[in-house]
């Protein structure tokens, strides 16, 4: 299996590590030809923003939506944000999931904190129901999905955290900060 990791900007070491403890064969994709031959792709936490000036700066903007329609994409964060079709306010996005999010959604107290979630999904796949430790950095929500996308998880007060549509991922937390290799070895299912 081999999974690429952008590494424009943004904890993308984090990522590589994480994908070579669990035995992938795991890349930088940092220009348009490094995505050939990937099962997959991890868009990491960082900015939003600036991950996606260098995305157009290096032209990866159309072969990243190009590699959306077949293969799996993974955006954790600032990468979820890149991924949907709408962050509220004008940046480059590649718009391949059907969400709606909100940056930095838990504002200047709770900038960063860290929660147990059950995602059922992650459970299933990996055989495993411990409760997960996600950690939130300056962390965006999803405030609404389309018909296509599937709810993965929640806060308490409901608000979204994690979602799938097809082969595409999107967390506002950071699996590649834990010890915990569950989410890394779902990605990996889901770009099999
Ligand atoms: N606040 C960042 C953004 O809006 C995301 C933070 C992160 O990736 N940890 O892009």
């Amino acid at each position: 299996m081999k999974i690429g990791v952008l590494a424009l900007q943004g904890d993308f070491a984090e990522h590589l590590a994480m994908l070579k403890k669990i035995g992938a064969d795991a890349v930088e994709v940092r220009l348009p030809e490094h995505l050939d031959g990937l099962n997959g792709l991890i868009i990491p936490g960082g900015e939003s923003t600036t991950i996606g000036k260098l995305s157009v700066h290096y032209h990866l903007i159309e072969p990243l939506r190009e590699f959306g329609k077949s293969r799996a994409i993974w955006g954790t964060c600032a990468g979820m944000i890149f991924l949907s079709n709408d962050a509220g306010r004008d940046q480059p996005l590649l718009g391949l999931m059907d969400v709606q999010v909100k940056r930095n959604a838990f504002g200047r107290q709770l900038d960063s904190f860290e929660t147990d979630l059950q995602i059922d999904e992650l459970s299933e796949a990996t055989k495993d129901d411990a409760p997960y430790h996600a950690v939130f950095i300056r962390a965006p929500i999803i405030e609404s999905v389309g018909a296509e996308v599937k709810v993965l998880a929640a806060l308490a007060d409901g608000r979204i955290v994690a979602a799938r549509q097809g082969r595409l991922l999107a967390t506002s937390f950071h699996p590649e900060l834990t010890d915990d290799s569950r989410f890394h070895k779902y990605f990996l299912s889901l770009a099999a």
